[in-house]
């Protein structure tokens, strides 16, 4: 998986490179066009104003001509037009009818192809040769033409007036050059010196004016162009050196620079926000990815009204009689807002599927839009194949059998309108006894529990016995009030409770019972929702360690409306801002300091300042309420890691199940921990045992992930869970706490001893540390340290206490005095 994400990495970064280059490249391109244009503007506005100045000159001049002309004889004119055009004035002469007459009086005869037009135009650019069949003189004149008379001035001193030092050519619209101020260039076409100048000349017949890009033979030029309006069909070209502007300017690199710059910031602020989105999505999604390639789970997805958007190829094949079902609803016994908490929950199918009866659905929202769906089906029964009525293990009826001896009792009409009770009876222990000695242990241990079950409960009752699950049997009481299944149960659990040498192992086992009673004729629930009403109601009993029975209607009826008001107060809670975050200290054996706190939530309500959060927290779990809570707690917990910073201490979370694996958990920490500027080092995370190992891969990645980081994972109430220990070195955690429950019992208990044993020397063995928690006397301190417990948590050290109950603890260096310690 590490592999995926440094592919990952260098992929993005091989794309964000060709991006780079390719916004270079276009930033040298636009800010190149930008800059031309701008050039393009300039030079076309300078163009103008240069042809109107040129055009404006010569129409003055011309009135002038013109007054001169009137208020002079021929024979003046020779004397006073010099003074009044004073060096542009070349000469002046009469036209005849055959030819042209020069001051001096010699003649001379115009060429036959310019005679038409020179006599049309007032002013008009001629050179003599261009006129006189006889002359060879190539300078350009201006002719100021009235009537037969004339006077002729030079064009290169018109135009240097107007223009000063440019470039420039006087052109008609088919491109022939009349003047050409590139002294180097020859007269003739436009074409002779430029390789595209056909786009120019079209233009010019187009329009009046415009500005092209021309290409010469080894460069390129600006040529701006504006007809001038005092002579017909003449044209002011203007050419100037792309390269003057464009590169020696270094204008367009600096325009090159700037918007590559800004380019870069936007590219890389984008990046930024992509490359966490995607690391967190990725890993998050990891097990999707995960198990989508390798399809070992049925997995869905869904929209936000239940519609499922994707199945993968094991859902399509699991539930293949569902393949036509739109809706997640069609196929499980469960509405989507129940779903949308991102609880994991369990729901039974609505039509039978043959291998199994229900699914563990996890949910995780892992878009904006949808939901996916990770489903365990649960099998009909751990052993049993298909439709086997037996546990292989305890030959016992399984649920199959329940199933159909309880359908048959609520199809039979006539004969059981009587009054029927479910039982489910749960091993509470049975995890002890799978922690020491392992699975094969245990099957053994169940064989013989069922065997003497099977003895004891044969009574004068019509009571049939089913296994259901690995730790969990079933009674079924026909026609039998509840009141006395409830007595027969106690009978049953009392004789479990006192034979404390009832199986040959002298191993004492307790168990705990929920029943659920109905009258056949009214009850509407099928087999499968009877049997599950029962379990809820056993597993409702709160004080999990003692032999209990509860009934579903009384008792879970009543903890159901208890817990719905406070899931509805847990809401307004959040909402006024009532949690509050208390710490309790970690004591360091070794160092003989504190060496850290765990953070424990506190209700600040009159009702509930007094609850233990384990009641509240598995409603707020239910009610997804969790997640929120759970925001607060760890903000919290980062805000105070990062007051105590000087102090050198850790800080551990509590963390639920469903928040981790929620979308974006390893992000939202990483977020916080950047917001508040607090080494991931001083964060422990405590989660369950079952959390981490029997979700799936993803939990173990999402925790390496944040030990990646610096933070710690810590394994709470260690040993309580269902796993067997071993299962510990697949884990990526840093520590075990040995549960409250093994400390509490160690002087009495031979089995706690024997469990924390065997967790101190599991850990040693696999280099964790080990805090034991619910440290209350001297006894268990000296018990524990003696053994090689390093960190201790316990109402000996201290009880959880406030922020400033934290400092004062602190005070002396997190050297701290209690009991008998010091003595
Ligand atoms: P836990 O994580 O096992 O926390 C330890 C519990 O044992 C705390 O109860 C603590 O006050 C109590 N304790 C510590 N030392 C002693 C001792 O020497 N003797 C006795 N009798 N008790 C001791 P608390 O605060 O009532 O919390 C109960 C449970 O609620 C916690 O068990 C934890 O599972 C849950 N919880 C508490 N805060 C949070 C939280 O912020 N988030 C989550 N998800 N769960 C929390
Ligand atoms: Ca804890
Ligand atoms: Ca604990």
């Amino acid at each position: 998986m590490k592999k995926r994400t440094t592919w990952l990495t260098i992929i993005t970064l091989i794309f964000l490179s060709l991006f780079l280059v390719t916004m270079s490249l276009t930033a040298n391109r636009y800010s190149r066009i930008f800059y031309e244009n701008y050039v393009s503007e300039l030079l076309f506005s300078e163009n103008k104003n240069a042809t109107s100045r040129f055009s404006n000159r010569l129409n003055i001049d011309y009135s002038h001509f013109l007054s001169t002309l009137e208020s002079n004889t021929n024979e003046e004119l020779n004397a006073n037009l010099p003074y009044v055009f004073n060096h542009k004035y070349k000469g002046y002469g009469t036209i005849e009818s055959d030819g042209f007459v020069y001051e001096n009086g010699v003649k001379k005869l115009f060429k036959e192809t310019y005679s038409n037009t020179f006599y049309d135009q007032s002013i008009t650019l001629f050179s003599h040769n261009q006129l006189f069949s006889d002359e060879t003189d190539e300078v350009m004149h201006i002719y100021f033409i009235k009537n037969n008379r004339f006077g002729y001035f030079d064009a290169k001193l018109y135009l240097k007036d107007s223009i000063l030092e440019k470039k420039y050519v006087l052109t008609q619209p088919n491109g022939l050059v009349l003047f050409n101020g590139m002294t180097s260039e020859p007269m003739g076409n436009l074409n002779n010196y430029f390789k595209d100048t056909e786009a120019v000349t079209q233009e010019l017949i187009a329009g009046d004016e415009g500005i092209s890009k021309l290409n010469s033979v080894d460069a390129y030029y600006f040529a701006s162009y504006s007809k001038v309006e005092a002579i017909n069909g003449l044209y002011l070209l203007d050419i100037t050196d792309y390269d003057d502007y464009m590169y020696y300017s270094g204008t367009v690199a600096v325009f090159s620079i700037i918007f590559i710059v800004i380019m870069e910031i936007v590219v890389i602020l984008v990046g930024f926000v992509f490359s966490n989105f995607f690391t967190s999505f990725y890993r998050d999604l990891e097990v999707s990815i995960h198990d989508l390639s390798s399809n070992r789970i049925p997995i869905a997805k869904i929209n936000h009204k239940g519609k499922l958007i994707y199945r993968n190829k094991t859902f399509k094949k699991t539930f293949d009689q569902h393949k036509h079902d739109k809706f997640i609803t069609d196929i499980f016994d469960i509405t989507t807002t129940e779903l949308l908490k991102l609880v994991p929950v369990n729901a039974w199918f609505i039509r039978t599927i043959i291998d199994f009866s229900g699914a563990r659905i996890i949910p995780i929202k892992t878009s904006m839009f949808s939901y996916t769906l990770l489903i365990y089906p649960f099998i009909s029964d751990d052993n049993a194949q298909g439709e086997a009525p037996i546990n292989a293990i305890t030959e016992l009826p399984n649920l199959n059998k329940y199933r159909y001896d309880l359908d048959e009792l609520l199809g039979s009409d006539s004969t059981a309108v009587g009054k029927h009770s479910v039982a489910v009876l749960k091993i509470i222990n049975l995890h002890y006894f799978n922690a020491l000695k392992g699975i094969d242990f245990v099957d053994g241990l169940i064989k013989k529990i069922a065997s003497r079950l099977k003895e004891v409960v044969i009574s004068e009752l019509d009571v049939s016995l089913y296994h259901s699950f690995n730790n969990a049997f079933v009674l079924l009481y026909k026609n039998v009030d509840v009141i006395d299944a409830k007595r027969d149960i106690k009978r049953i659990l009392d004789y479990f409770d006192s034979e404390v040498s009832v199986l040959d192992y002298g191993i004492q086992v307790n168990l705990k019972a929920g029943i659920y009673a109905f009258n056949a004729n009214v009850e509407t629930s099928g087999a499968l929702m009877i049997y599950e009403k029962a379990r809820i109601a056993c597993d409702s009993d709160s004080n999990g360690e003692f032999s209990s029975i509860s009934v579903y209607d009384v008792v879970t009826d009543l903890r159901k409306k208890q817990q719905e008001q406070i899931s509805k107060d847990l809401e307004m809670a959040i909402k006024r801002n009532e949690f509050e975050l208390y710490y309790q200290a970690q004591y360091d054996y070794k160092t003989k300091k504190v060496a850290g706190f765990e953070g424990l939530l506190r209700w600040s309500n009159r009702k509930y300042d007094r609850t233990s959060p384990q009641e509240y927290i598995k409603v707020a779990e239910k009610s997804g309420a969790i997640l929120k809570i759970g925001e607060f707690v760890i903000e919290e917990a980062i805000k105070t890691a990062k007051k105590l910073e000087s102090f050198g201490v850790t800080i551990s979370i509590n963390i639920s199940p469903s928040q981790i694996i929620q979308f974006g958990f390893v992000k939202k920490i990483t977020d916080l921990l950047i917001k508040h500027d607090v080494d991931g080092s001083r964060i422990c995370l405590e989660v369950t045992e079952d959390v981490a190992i029997t979700t799936f891969s993803d939990v173990a990645y999402k925790l390496q992930s944040l030990r990646d980081l610096g933070v710690s994972i810590h394994i709470d109430d260690f040993g309580t869970g269902r796993s067997s220990l071993l299962y510990l070195k697949e884990l990526p955690i840093d520590s075990v706490k040995i549960d409250r429950g093994f400390v509490m019992n160690l002087q009495e208990d031979r089995y706690s001893r024997a469990i924390i044993d065997m967790i101190l020397s599991l850990a040693k063995n696999l280099e964790f540390d080990v805090i034991a928690e619910g440290v209350e006397d001297q006894f268990q301190f000296d018990y524990l340290t003696e053994r090689g417990t390093r960190y201790l948590q316990g109402y000996m050290i201290s009880k959880p206490v406030d922020y400033n109950g934290v400092l004062a603890l602190l005070k002396n260096n997190g050297r701290i005095k209690f009991k008998k310690e010091d003595e």
